[in-house]
């Protein structure tokens, strides 16, 4: 017999919070919370392999499913000494969806299940509180309208619009009519009458009675939750997380409590430590007499939960810590009590029932980067976690957070502050507004950069929230949706701006008398909750002044093996990836340097050169410059290794491209602009990418080798005459055959020979290239004979391998996404199984011959953690990345070496 079900209560759980493959995480978490010793009200998780089984199976549960819930049910009744249906002492039910990573209000939830017309008089009686019975009811009938009699059966409304928004519509007529401003006016005689109207709406718009059977009413929402799985919403989040499809959901169905029977009850959310500092301190909101969606729905402002995270905007609200100082107590202890147990920040929700605390759910807390840094840090030193845990903690993205641009502060004093609202994402943006998630992704899409502007978001807008630089609300506290999403993915977001008032249909913005139309700037303070008109600069991250960054980072490095380098062809660019640990240069790209108007004339007289003599004057022009280049750079980087690549783009990338330039050359050069268009024209390809260049220039044009060599090594001669360190290392490019190799580095040592004759000095070098063609890497061991050192420059061999052309690919890559043809782009993260045996093989074919041969990467996939771990394992000594990605890779290396330790 397959166990469906896993029961959890009474201080005891079949599951646990290793199980969240089988339980969800909500399901392992309330089981490892009960075996704590935790009160959580007792209830049972239906796995995730039902989920899986009632897709497999057209929409079918397994037979004995029902069996194994009658039981559960009984047990649970026992528990909370009630009955399912009882018409004296009746319980009821919450069926919660839970994956097993948490999806932030993807999924649905029902509460209060277990209310009909006979339960109801019952739980009155007992109760003597008609009030708290239709407040309870008119929400149950809300969510099961909304989630399993509309969206989970697929239903459209008569009217067309949501029927949650119908219900929430005759709630606001009947607040009005009777002059009541909240939903805490209404008496239980209001909520008999409002929920009647609920009823009759229902009926009328979705052609059905809401049920008025206990078990109906259970199954609808367990089935509802299973269907969520594959709603439009969960779809979409999933693509964007990369969450597999298979994984399914989990369903818990678990006894009530009451956060809504009057001033002794509320319900809250909480974070062990500031999920947006990582300070810490215990953080969160609650409410007073309500039910735990209030708090995320943002239809109330919450209070704050203790004195200390108090704010200048909210000095007067009541916190809990001063009104139910016992409960907070005891909610503190329970902090610290989780935070023990799952050594992490905990992200928490609680509800109180008449002064009683009960536990509903634990998971480890979103943060963002700065915070994920602190938090693992100072972890460390409170003795819960080492150093290698600490290091896993903080993933590579969330360092690039700390990378992240700011609001330049000299500016923002000088500006005039527009609106404030809550901090909820770190960083500074700039953008043009837009109001619908879908304009944001339409605009982001034409490359424009926005800031998404809603009163408050919902799942519905996460396509928006993603393409947008920045989020901002007018409603919502630091655990709504627009927050938690934001802070998942590090992105600059402001929510609770109350003074924006904000109208969709015309698509503007009113703030303070300031009127704003779509397409208008704002510049958002994230870490400071400021937002401003028009666009202020940005300044990029200093993380040098972060000490916990400082620290982790000195762990990350004394664990990693693997080397990390960049890409980088200016000194100034070198200085940075220099502060941010970059311990070499992988790839200087000479062609960059060609292109400065003062030698582009010097680079086009060398090909329009009729003879060789010409060509070789018109060479040595671009010597100095070259030489100034890299005595700039390999000064910069002195005591490193600086890996510089010789000529590699085809030659009419060089050449004038329209017919005002080509006059212009014509005259400087004094020959006939139809000379000019000839030579164009000679130098058209058909292929270029796989046509005259890389070391096929310098074979055919070997003065461009020399004259690059030379300015290298005189560059290197004069470094080394001061005393500077300096370690060269030549590049040839695209190299297919031993002997293209073997032609460009006799070349090189030539040249070499006699700079340091010429200099009288001696200095080290290497001569290495570049594996970027498959038969370079078929071949790798014989070109290994003369090669000193390898670079896969996996760009290129993506491009060959797959017969993909970089430029081309954007044509239909995404149908291969959509249509799952691929699963990612091989261009932004390696193709382990197909390029990378290639590479593999080049490292064991080339290592076969030169056992320390030195090897690296300096595609684009250096900087990418998924890459980076398969570098490690195969046995790299570097990776080579853009200077932003060096403290990104820095910290992936040193996942890998720890995961594969
Ligand atoms: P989500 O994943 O969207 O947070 P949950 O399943 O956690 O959905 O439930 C939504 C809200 O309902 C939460 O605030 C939760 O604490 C509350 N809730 C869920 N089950 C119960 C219950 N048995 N008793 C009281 N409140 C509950
Ligand atoms: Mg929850
Ligand atoms: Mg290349």
């Amino acid at each position: 017999m397959t166990k469906h079900i896993y029961l959890f209560g009474n201080n005891h759980a079949e599951g646990s919070a290793e199980m969240k493959n089988l339980l969800g995480g909500k399901g392992a978490n309330l089981a490892e919370m009960t075996n704590l010793g935790i009160s959580v009200p007792p209830g049972f998780t239906i796995t995730t392999d039902v989920c899986n089984y009632y897709y497999d199976n057209n929409l079918n549960y397994p037979s004995d499913l029902d069996n194994q819930m009658n039981d559960a049910l009984r047990q649970t009744e026992v528990v909370m000494g009630k009955g399912f249906g009882s018409t004296d002492n009746p319980l009821l039910f919450s069926v919660r969806s839970g994956a097993r990573q948490s999806m932030p209000g993807m999924m649905e939830t029902v509460l209060n299940i277990g209310l009909t017309s006979k339960t109801i008089p019952g739980l009155i009686a007992k109760t003597g509180n008609k009030r708290f019975v239709y407040d309870s009811y008119r929400r149950l009938i809300t969510m099961y309208a909304d989630v399993v009699m509309e969206k989970a059966a697929g239903v459209e409304t008569k009217s067309r619009k949501g029927i949650r928004h119908q219900l929430e519509t005759i709630l606001f007529d009947h607040k009005e009519e009777k002059g009541y401003s909240e939903d805490a006016d209404l008496s239980g005689d209001d909520w008999i009458v409002v929920s009647d109207k609920f009823k009759k709406q229902i009926k009328e718009q979705l052609g059905e009675e809401f049920p008025d059977d206990t078990y109906a009413q259970l199954w609808g929402s367990v089935t509802a939750v299973f269907k969520s799985w594959n709603g439009k919403r969960a779809i979409s989040y999933r693509k964007i997380e990369n969450i597999p499809e298979e994984w399914g959901t989990a369903v818990n169905v678990q006894a009530m409590v009451f956060g809504n029977t009057g001033k002794g009850s509320a319900t809250g959310v909480a974070f062990t430590r500031n999920p947006a500092t990582g300070e810490n301190v215990f953080y969160g909101e609650w409410l007073q007499n309500a039910q735990g969606e209030d708090v995320v729905a943002g239809l109330r402002t919450p209070n704050p939960l203790n004195e200390s995270t108090k704010t200048d905007d909210n000095q007067d609200a009541l916190s809990l810590e001063s009104f139910l100082p016992q409960v907070y107590n005891d909610l503190d202890a329970i902090r610290i009590k989780l935070e023990k147990h799952y050594t992490d920040m905990q992200d928490i929700e609680f509800t109180i029932e008449e002064g009683r605390l009960w536990m509903l759910q634990t998971r480890s807390g979103k943060r963002n980067g700065p915070a994920a840094i602190k938090i693992a840090v100072d972890m460390f030193h409170e003795n819960l976690i080492n150093k290698e845990r600490a290091v896993l903690r903080v993933s590579p993205n969330q360092i690039d957070e700390l990378l992240h641009p700011m609001v330049d502060p000299e500016e923002e004093t000088r500006s005039e502050l527009l609106a404030k609202g809550l901090p909820a994402g770190p960083g500074g943006a700039t953008g043009q507004i837009v109001f619908t998630a879908d304009d944001a992704e339409a605009w982001k899409k034409e490359n424009r950069v926005v800031v998404l502007v809603r009163d408050e978001t919902s799942p519905e807008d996460v396509h928006g929230m993603h393409a947008a630089a920045a989020i901002l609300t007018s409603k919502g506290g630091m655990t709504s949706h627009a927050a938690l999403v934001a802070r998942g993915w590090g992105k600059c977001c402001i929510v609770g701006c109350n003074s924006l008032q904000i109208n969709t249909d015309e698509k503007t913005l009113t703030v303070n008398g300031v009127v704003l139309k779509e397409g208008d700037s704002l510049t958002l303070n994230g870490t400071a909750g400021k937002v401003y008109r028009g666009k202020l600069g940005l300044l990029n991250a200093d993380p040098g002044t972060n000490k916990e960054y400082a620290e982790l980072m000195t762990w990350a490095d004394e664990i990693r093996t693997l080397k990390v380098r960049t890409n980088a062809e200016r000194p100034e660019d070198s200085v940075l990836a220099r502060s941010f640990g970059a311990q070499g240069i992988g790839l200087c790209r000479t062609e960059h340097m060609f292109f400065d108007p003062k030698r582009i004339l010097a680079v086009r007289k060398m090909i329009l050169a009729g003879s060789e003599e010409a060509r070789r004057t018109a060479v040595m022009e671009l010597l100095p410059y070259q030489r100034d280049d890299f005595r700039g750079i390999l000064e910069a980087m002195n005591d490193l290794p600086v890996t510089i690549r010789l000529l590699d783009p085809p030659l009419h990338e060089f050449m004038p491209q329209n017919n005002e330039q080509i006059n212009e050359l014509a005259d400087e050069l004094n020959i006939s602009a139809d000379a000019i268009r000839i030579r164009i024209s000679n130098l058209h390809e058909l292929n270029p990418m796989l046509g005259h260049r890389g070391c096929r220039l310098g074979i055919a044009y070997p003065e461009i080798t020399e004259m690059q060599s030379r300015a290298i090594f005189e560059a290197t001669a004069e470094l080394i005459k001061n005393d500077i360190n300096v370690f060269p290392e030549v590049m040839v490019p695209l190299v297919g055959t031993y002997t293209e190799f073997e032609n460009q580095e006799a070349i090189v040592r030539k040249i070499a020979d006699a700079v340091m004759e010429e200099n009288s000095v001696k200095f080290n070098y290497l001569v290495g290239t570049m594996i970027e063609l498959p038969r370079a890497a078929l071949t790798a061991d014989e070109i290994a004979q003369k090669a000193e050192f390898f670079s896969f420059g996996t760009n290129d061999l993506t491009q060959t391998t797959y017969g993909f052309s970089r430029d081309d690919i954007g044509g239909f890559l995404p149908d291969y996404l959509e249509q799952k043809v691929l699963t990612h782009d091989p261009f932004q993260s390696l193709d382990q199984s197909g390029v990378g045996q290639l590479v593999k093989m080049g490292v064991d074919k080339g290592r076969s011959i030169r056992e320390n041969l030195k090897i690296g990467i300096c595609g684009e996939h250096g900087g990418d953690p998924t890459s980076i771990d398969f570098c490690h394992r195969i046995g790299l000594d570097y990776v080579s990345c853009s200077p932003y990605r060096v403290p990104v890779a820095r910290l992936a290396a040193a996942h890998s070496a720890i995961i594969n330790a």
